[in-house]
């Protein structure tokens, strides 16, 4: 069997990495920062990716694909746009190679220089906006409502598996719109949409809010998002829908007839989640044996072990255990039966464990005289002894429990790690001791929270959708504030 894991509460940051290494989800590759994610990990993406494409599409959305590469004047028409990723971009300046002279091996053909240099998208909006030009004319092209699944890459110095990197997988939907009402409803409609994913799905519930202007989206009129709490007691933005107005229009002078007769700039939006979603589903419900997966994200929900000292007893006990599976199955659910001689029956419990399999099944030959099986939850590790018959309506509803509790267990857990302060002492106290969610008023100056950031390496992860009202002063300045903002220290 392997060793066990890093304990969580003596090094999170290596129990994490270890993890999603040990438990098959992604490794490091040549290149820093960027990174190889494997067939297990790359299952539990596709089942985040099946499931919010057919939330996009329910919305109204269709998928298109734009180049990667976005020639370099293109960044030059959105003033703040480029400010904001010029730091973190790939540059293409040739386009090929040649053997050097002195046998040393290959160098970049230095004839072979581009006219125009080409940036690797860090997001799409300008390569987009310059396709949206052709494509809308009049009032009648309008809303333009359009996904897109890709790779893009931001050059990150300090880089995490899943959470940080240089390259990442994720989907950005751009949309146009014929008025800033329009704009902003879809806006918030995707903010939604996310929300909905990372609390019914994921298991992970969420604040939404909108950004600070110092942590806006370079070149949006206002970014929403949705931030997550990790066990360590650290935030995790999560999500981000962003309401452009009428920027990327002006700057791809993008114009429509109105039904009016007028000519107008037209309304824009972008939205986009990426991989990180698999480092907030980690970090959120794994624990010192492996991971935790919600039910509904798991690869295999359901895993049936046979518990057997020879041939015979495993040929009785597959007998039954592919009806149970082919029960299962008709329901939908998805079930794996392990048995292979090479591992022991401890061994497998612990592999599982690691894979954060949420349900297995133990048959040996008593179970099956007696008309039962041992079955075991991952996320509580409780062990229930259960009749054959009917299991699988029972494995059924224990799913459902399971997602259930693991969301209840985040949310009990964020309940915990929301804390309101009054006093700058009390917020850095907080931050220090217990971390999670500081609630304080904050004055709304980019310099304020420039300098909380620095004395405390805390930022303004929202202003919360339903902060209520409440008349106070900035912890830092004095100056009045009307509602409390979630600050937190974040990945
Ligand atoms: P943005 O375009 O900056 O609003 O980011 C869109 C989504 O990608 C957000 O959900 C971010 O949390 C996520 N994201 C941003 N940078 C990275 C990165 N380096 N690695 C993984 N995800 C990222």
């Amino acid at each position: 069997m392997s060793k066990s894991l890093p304990k969580r509460s003596e090094d999170y940051s290596l129990w994490y990495n270890e993890l999603v290494k040990r438990a098959g989800l992604a490794e490091n590759s040549p290149v820093r920062g960027c990174m190889v994610i494997k067939p297990y990990g790359y299952a539990i993406w596709e089942k985040m990716q099946r499931i919010l494409d057919d939330m996009f599409k329910k919305t109204g959305h269709t998928n298109a694909y734009f180049p990667l590469f976005i020639p370099k004047s293109f960044f030059s028409k959105e003033a703040s746009h480029v400010e904001g990723f010029a730091k973190e971009c790939a540059v293409i300046t040739h386009y090929r190679l040649k053997n050097a002279e002195d046998g040393s091996g290959v160098i970049v053909d230095p004839e072979a220089k581009l006219e125009e240099e080409l940036i690797v998208r860090p997001t799409s909006e300008t390569v987009i906006w310059n396709t949206y030009k052709g494509w809308i004319q009049s009032y009648r092209d309008l809303p333009l409502l359009i996904n897109q699944w890709a790779n893009v890459v931001r050059w990150e110095m300090r880089t995490r598996l899943f959470l940080r990197t240089s390259e990442f997988l994720w989907q950005e939907g751009h949309t146009a719109h014929a008025t800033a009402e329009e704009a902003i409803a879809e806006t918030e409609q995707m903010l939604e949409v996310y929300a909905e994913f990372a609390e019914k799905y994921m298991a992970v519930p969420v604040v939404r809010g909108i950004k600070s202007p110092n942590e806006r989206f370079a070149g949006a009129l206002e970014t929403y998002c949705i931030e997550a709490l990790m066990q360590d007691g650290k935030a995790l933005q999560a999500g981000t829908s962003h309401f452009l107005g009428q920027n990327f229009a002006k700057a791809f002078d993008v114009k429509f007839a109105t039904k009016e007769g007028g000519l107008e700039y037209v309304w824009g939006t972008s939205w986009g989640v990426s991989t990180r979603l698999m480092g907030a589903l980690i970090m959120a419900h794994s624990d010192d044996e492996g991971l935790v997966l919600p039910p509904l994200l798991a690869p295999t929900q359901v895993v049936i072990v046979p518990v057997f000292f020879n041939e015979t007893q495993l040929s009785q006990i597959s007998e039954k255990a592919k009806q149970i599976k082919q029960a299962l199955e008709a329901r939908g659910i998805s079930v794996k039966f392990d048995a292979r001689d090479t591992q022991k029956p401890g061994w497998k419990f612990a592999e599982y464990e690691l894979q954060g399999v949420p349900v297995r099944i133990a048959i040996g030959m008593r179970d099956l005289e007696n008309g039962v099986a041992e079955v075991a939850r991952r996320d509580t590790k409780t062990k229930t002894t259960l009749p054959l018959d009917n299991l699988d309506a029972q494995v059924a509803d224990l799913l459902n429990d399971i997602q259930e509790s693991i969301y209840q267990k985040a949310y009990q857990f964020r309940a915990e790690n929301i804390t309101k302060v009054d006093t700058y002492d009390e917020f850095k106290k907080v931050l220090d001791t217990k971390g999670g969610f500081v609630l304080a008023h904050w004055d709304g100056t980019p310099e304020t929270e420039e300098r909380i950031k620095e004395e405390t390496k805390a930022t303004i992860r929202c202003i919360a959708l339903n902060a209520e009202p409440e008349e106070g002063t900035c912890i830092l300045t004095g100056k009045p504030s009307a509602r409390r903002v979630h600050f937190a220290r974040a990945y």
